[in-house]
C-alpha cells in the first residue's frame, strides 16, 4: 500500500519531506498480520500522492493520475512499481498535451485481449479544459454542481504496454455519464463491473458490465427494477472486491458516503444481498483500501485499512472473514487481531480436515511429516555445532588480538629504553669532549 491522504503530508508540490514520505511501500504479511515499511528505489508519483488509480499485473503494480495535495495541480501521470525489486520506475509522464485527463478519483484495471495486456483507465475528477488536456471525441464532460473550474469526465483510455501508447477506443451500449469516486472491479481478463460513483445526478447506484475487446468497450447498464427487489443505495468512496465461489463470481461492497454497510453483487445473477453482523468500524469508512485473501476455497478474509471517519483520517485495520455456506449464502464474522494467528491456523486445519483423504495418501503424508520433523531436528543440530565452532573462533581470534596488544606495548617499551640509553651516551659524550677541551687548555698552560 502506498501515498493516500496523510495528517502531515505537506501541501506543496516538491520537498524532501514529501519525498521520503512518498518513498516508503506498506506492507502487510498475510501469514503473520503484521505491517512493515519498506524503503523503494527509483522516483515515486509523488505528483499524484492521493485520489490516484492503482492495478496490478503479476508483480507489477501500476499507478495512475491523482492530486497533488495542493491547488489545482492534478496529474495524469502513469507509473510501475515492480513488488520484487521495490523499484519505481516512469512509464508516461505527467502532461497537458494528450492522453487521458489529468484527474483524481477515476477508477483502473488491468485486462488481457487478443494477448496483449492493456490498462484501462475510466471517469475521473480534475481541472477544467483551460488547465487540461483536449476533450476526447465521444466523451462527455460535466462541471455542474462542482467548484469553480472543475469538471468530471467519462473518458475511457487504454494504454497498451507493449507499445506505451494511450489509445482511444470505440465505445458502445450504456455509456457511464461523467463520474468520480465509484469503483472498476475486474472480473477475468476481459471484462469489469463498474458500481457506484458521484454524477451530476447525485450518487449512481448503477452497474455496469463492461466487455473489452482490443479497439472497443461494451457496457450494460443494470438499474434497481424497483418493487420487493434488493438493491443497494447509491454511495461514493466505497471500496470493492472480486470473490470468486463455486456459484461464480461475486462483487462486495464496504461503505462509502451515501451508505455505511457491507453489500455483495452475485454477478451471475444479478442479485444484491446485504451482510449483517458487520461492525461499525468496518462499514462506517470511505476512501479506505480493501483486499481479499482467500485463506481456503470456501472462506475468504477481507482486509480493510484506512480511510476516512467523521472528516478524520483513520489508520485502523480490521479483519472480517466472509464464508461461503452450501445453501448459497454466506456467514461473516470479525476476525480479531489478538488472535489472528490462531484462528488462520485453525481455519487451515478445519479446511483440511474437511478434505476426502485416502487412507494409503494419510500414510504419506505422515510418513512425510515424520521425515520432515526429522529433517528439521538435523537442521537445528546442524546450526548448533556452527554455533559452537563460530564461539571458538572468536575466543582464538581475541587471544590474538590480546597477545599482538601486548607485543606492540612491549616493543614501545624496549624503544623508550633504547632511546633514553642514546640520549644518556649522548650526555657522557658531551662530558668527555667537555673533559677533553679542559685538558688541552691546562697543557697548553703549563707549555707556556
Ligand atoms: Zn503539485
Amino acid at each position: 500500500m502506498w501515498g493516500g491522504v496523510q495528517p502531515d503530508l505537506p501541501m506543496i508540490h516538491d520537498s524532501e519531506k514529501k519525498k521520503s514520505m512518498c518513498s516508503v511501500m506498506e506492507v502487510c504479511h498475510l501469514g503473520t498480520g503484521r505491517w512493515e515499511q519498506k524503503p523503494t528505489t527509483g522516483n515515486p508519483p509523488m505528483i499524484g500522492v492521493t485520489g490516484y488509480a492503482a492495478a496490478a499485473i503479476g508483480n507489477v503494480i501500476f499507478y495512475f493520475g491523482g492530486y497533488c495535495n495542493h491547488d489545482s495541480c492534478y496529474h495524469n501521470i502513469l507509473c510501475s512499481f515492480n513488488v520484487d525489486t521495490f523499484n519505481w520506475k516512469e512509464l508516461s509522464p505527467s502532461t497537458s498535451r494528450h492522453g487521458p485527463m489529468m484527474k483524481s478519483h477515476c477508477d483502473m484495471i488491468a485486462i488481457k485481449v487478443s494477448g496483449e495486456d492493456y490498462l484501462v483507465v475510466i471517469g475521473g475528477y480534475g481541472p477544467s479544459f483551460l488547465y487540461n488536456t483536449p476533450k476526447h471525441p465521444g466523451a462527455q464532460y460535466s462541471g455542474e454542481g462542482l467548484v469553480f473550474n472543475r469538471q468530471r469526465c467519462n473518458e475511457i483510455n487504454y494504454y497498451k504496454l507493449s507499445t506505451g501508447q494511450w489509445i482511444l477506443l470505440t465505445v458502445t451500449g450504456d455509456r457511464p455519464p461523467p463520474m468520480d469516486e465509484f469503483t472498476l472491479t475486474s472480473i477475468n481478463n476481459s471484462s469489469a463491473i463498474l458500481f457506484g460513483g458521484d454524477t451530476t445526478d447525485g450518487l449512481s447506484n448503477n452497474v455496469y458490465i463492461l466487455n473489452f475487446t482490443d479497439t472497443s468497450v461494451n457496457c450494460l447498464k443494470l438499474s434497481n427494477p424497483g418493487g420487493s427487489v434488493q438493491w443497494p443505495k447509491g454511495r461514493r468512496a466505497h471500496s470493492s472486491v472480486l470473490i470468486t465461489t463455486s456459484s461464480g463470481p461475486h462483487l462486495l461492497v464496504v461503505g462509502g458516503v451515501g451508505a455505511y454497510d457491507c453489500v455483495i453483487f452475485d454477478i451471475s445473477n444479478k442479485s444484491w444481498k446485504q451482510l449483517f453482523n458487520i461492525p461499525d468500524i468496518v462499514t462506517n469508512r470511505r476512501e479506505h483500501s480493501l483486499s481479499v485473501w482467500s485463506v481456503t476455497p470456501t472462506t475468504n478474509w477481507i482486509i480493510v485499512f484506512g480511510g476516512m471517519r467523521d472528516y478524520l483520517t483513520i489508520s485502523d485495520i480490521a479483519v472480517i472473514e466472509l464464508r461461503y455456506t452450501s445453501d448459497n449464502d454466506w456467514s461473516t464474522s470479525v476476525i480479531p487481531l489478538d488472535q489472528y494467528q490462531e484462528k488462520l491456523q485453525e481455519r487451515r486445519r478445519e479446511w483440511e480436515a474437511s478434505q476426502p483423504v485416502q487412507p494409503e495418501n494419510r500414510r504419506e503424508i505422515d510418513r512425510l511429516r515424520r521425515v520432515l520433523q526429522e529433517r528439521e531436528r538435523e537442521l537445528q543440530e546442524e546450526r548448533r555445532e556452527k554455533e559452537q565452532v563460530r564461539n571458538r573462533l572468536q575466543q582464538q581470534l581475541q587471544g590474538i588480538e590480546q597477545q599482538l596488544q601486548q607485543a606492540q606495548q612491549q616493543g614501545q617499551e624496549r624503544e623508550r629504553q633504547a632511546r633514553e640509553r642514546e640520549q644518556d651516551l649522548q650526555r657522557q659524550l658531551k662530558e668527555y669532549q667537555e673533559r677533553e677541551r679542559q685538558l688541552k687548555r691546562q697543557i697548553e698552560g703549563g707549555q707556556q
